[in-house]
């Protein structure tokens, strides 16, 4: 038995979807034995009906099973009615989910006319002010009252009508009573949706969905394995959707909507997922239907031995602690490997593609912030200088015969390492799979300090195998660094994408790894979800290195980029989103680590752009208001003057860099 305590889920060892209550929807059930439902929003004004209407039913052709949309007030909330009508007209009985924010009287109206209501239950009553930073408890309590009294009518449409609910915390606008409770932590979000729950329980109503989103994948997994802990605690089942918000668009906000979900889903949470882009929102059903799928036969995996204890806490991030062995492990950054084993190396220009560029005039390397650390040559050498910093793998028995094995290191199977005498005084690296781990090479491992594992797995649920293997090396105190590898075969490079993103970033986020490899077996070599799905052609090194940087990224266990904080858009949106943020990446995309929040309205931008450093946030009709951290710094900048307006702030903080030479991808 697994300590309750730590239990958020089934096992983490057998693959089973944690069961919870069947939450009825229109004619879509969500929850129970019922499939992961997809959903997604519409970015249309919700009072041009026909341009709601006609953008709903190219999501429901998408896959979507549930969409939403936005009722900020009660004239959005009268004319969903008139979207419904025109839908099924149309033929299309597809559930609607009424978005509400701060207002009860839209709220009340949108429940008696659609299917499921969503409230946020962070400023469901009150805008927030950041205004009171002390609560008495008598004061709590009062607060806690008046939300009572103001949700209550809600509560009881929605049980008049049948109107399901889902209470949608979000990380960047929990309420002033919380924040001072709890503060922004993953006990908050779920707190604050727990005060709703019991309101609702108390009036006898269970057609409850809840969700606990945030843009840090680490506070989102945390705070979904929170939840369910208290739900168990307070003998609670109600089911969850799973989401990432603000994720951005491209390939950035796949990876990271990847890591969130994907991350939860491997360990059977999740009972509807909404991927959120800065793009039209029919390119987001098919990536959480890629996401959704891995798990229809997940249960026939092979069997992973059981475990009895967590030996770690899957609610705080902690890294695992390892050895340093020549720049792997310890405190360093997790490396990237670069696998060449099936490419081969002629010249310098073959590196490009892994972020090293070199300049034959002066015989000089330049290094991309996202350049691979080391390469794994398989059997074959290099031939010509490489840079200082960059770390050569090479087959155990091709290794011992080099004459010069400067910045070339071993790569030993179980075997092989047991049988062997001849070692790299600095590094080496054995591959390791969870049977490989008895009581002799454990023995060994532990005295041998020069080390690097690799893990590998092939099993249909490798993540799930290779945090077993963690789990091993942790409780027989082994404390050589890892190396995730990752082998897939047969896949599209936009499946490649979000599958490794689910299986890196499920071990990342919980502080395990000190470095990832990937290898694929595919002929695809058109990347197709950047943007707006402009096929992209490009070596099959180039993608990986790519993917592999922006998971750490995602998992912010290695910054090598600028982030991006991008709402996805809704009818409140003031500008055009997706157009705004490409502009601003192209021009600071080279700023490493400095994170940027777009976001379309002020109603709810501030409060969701989370642990951004500069805001740029749709304040009127070609009126924008810029954002240092939380403080306002300029209001009412025009649209053609913002972006500059932007920079010149990142420059006064002095966070600005030209783009040079070492900047290229
Ligand atoms: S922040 Fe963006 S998605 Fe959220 S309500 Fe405003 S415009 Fe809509």
């Amino acid at each position: 038995m697994i300590e309750t305590i730590k239990k958020y889920c089934n096992s983490l060892t057998e693959y089973s979807r944690y069961k919870t209550r069947e939450v009825k929807i229109g004619d879509v059930p969500l929850g129970g034995d019922n499939p992961i439902r997809i959903q997604s929003m519409t970015i249309t004004d919700t009072m041009n009906t026909i341009a709601t209407v006609e953008q709903t039913i190219r999501m429901v052709e998408a896959g979507c099973e549930y969409v939403r949309i936005t009722a900020p007030s009660i004239n959005e909330a009268r004319n969903l009615e008139n979207i419904k009508k025109e839908l099924r007209s149309r033929g299309y009985a597809v559930p609607l989910i009424a978005d509400i924010h701060f207002t009860p009287n839209a709220a009340e109206l949108a429940a008696r006319i659609v299917e499921k209501v969503r409230v946020n239950p962070g400023n469901y009553v009150d805008k927030k002010k950041f205004e009171q930073f002390e609560y008495t408890d008598q004061e709590y309590q009062e607060e806690l009252e008046r939300i009572r009294e103001r949700f209550t009518p809600l509560v009881k449409v929605c049980k008049e009508y049948r109107t399901a609910m889902r209470i949608g915390t979000n990380h960047g606008s929990l309420s002033d009573r919380i924040m001072n409770r709890f503060g922004d932590t993953p006990l908050g979000m779920v707190e604050s949706a727990l005060e709703f729950v019991r309101i609702c329980e108390e009036l006898d109503f269970h057609s409850i969905v809840l969700s606990m989103k945030a843009s840090n994948t680490q506070v989102m997994i945390q705070a979904y394995r929170l939840l369910i802990q208290k739900m168990e605690e307070e003998r609670m089942n109600y089911p969850l959707h799973l989401g990432v918000t603000e994720a951005g668009g491209g390939e950035d906000g796949r990876i990271k909507s990847a890591v969130g979900i994907g991350t939860l889903l491997e360990d059977g949470i999740g009972d509807t997922i909404r991927v959120s882009l800065t793009e039209d929102p029919e390119y987001e059903a098919p990536v959480a239907i890629s996401l959704a799928n891995r798990y229809k036969s997940r249960q026939n995996h092979k069997p992973i031995k059981p475990i009895t204890e967590i030996p770690i806490d899957p609610i705080i991030y902690t890294r695992r602690e390892t050895l340093e062995v020549s720049g792997v492990g310890g405190t360093n950054v997790p490396v990237v490997v670069a696998d060449f084993s099936e490419r081969e190396i002629t010249t310098q220009k073959d590196l490009a593609d892994i972020g090293y560029k070199y300049n034959e005039e002066t015989d000089k390397w330049f290094l991309a912030d996202a350049a691979a650390d080391t390469i794994y040559l398989g059997k074959q050498n290099i031939t010509f200088n490489i840079p200082e910093n960059l770390k050569l793998i090479i087959d155990h028995n091709v290794w011992e015969k080099l004459e010069s094995k400067k910045l070339r290191f071993p790569l030993f199977d179980k075997n092989e390492y047991l049988k062997s005498k001849n070692f790299s005084d600095q590094l080496n690296f054995l591959k390791l799979h969870l049977n490989d781990l008895d009581e002799v090479l454990s023995n060994e491992l532990k005295s041998d300090n020069k080390f690097v594992l690799v893990i590998k797995t092939d099993n249909e649920h490798g993540m799930a195998e290779q945090r077993r293997l963690f789990f091993d090396l942790i409780s027989k105190e082994i404390k050589n660094p890892v190396i995730i590898k990752r082998d897939y075969q047969n896949l599209l490079l936009d499946e490649l994408r979000l599958h490794s993103s689910t299986d890196f970033g499920a071990l990342l986020t919980d502080g395990l790894g000190d470095g990832v490899w990937l290898t694929s077996e595919t002929n695809d070599n058109t990347s197709k979800s950047v943007g707006k799905f402009t096929p992209v052609k490009e070596s099959k090194e180039k993608f990986i290195n790519r993917t592999l940087f922006g998971i750490l990224q995602a998992t912010r266990t290695r910054i090598s980029k600028t982030e991006y904080i991008a709402c996805p858009s809704c009818g409140r949106t003031l500008f055009d989103l997706q157009e705004t943020t490409e502009m601003i990446r192209k021009r600071t995309e080279h700023l490493k680590g400095v994170k940027i929040a777009i976001m379309g309205c002020i109603v709810n931008g501030p409060g969701e752009m989370a642990d951004a450093d500069y805001g740029y946030v749709g304040s009127g009709v070609d009126k924008i208001t810029l954002y240092r951290g939380k403080d306002i710094v300029k209001r009412g900048v025009t649209s053609s003057k913002a972006v500059d307006e932007l920079i010149g702030l990142i420059r006064e903080d002095g966070n600005w860099s030209e783009s040079s030479e070492n900047d290229f991808s």
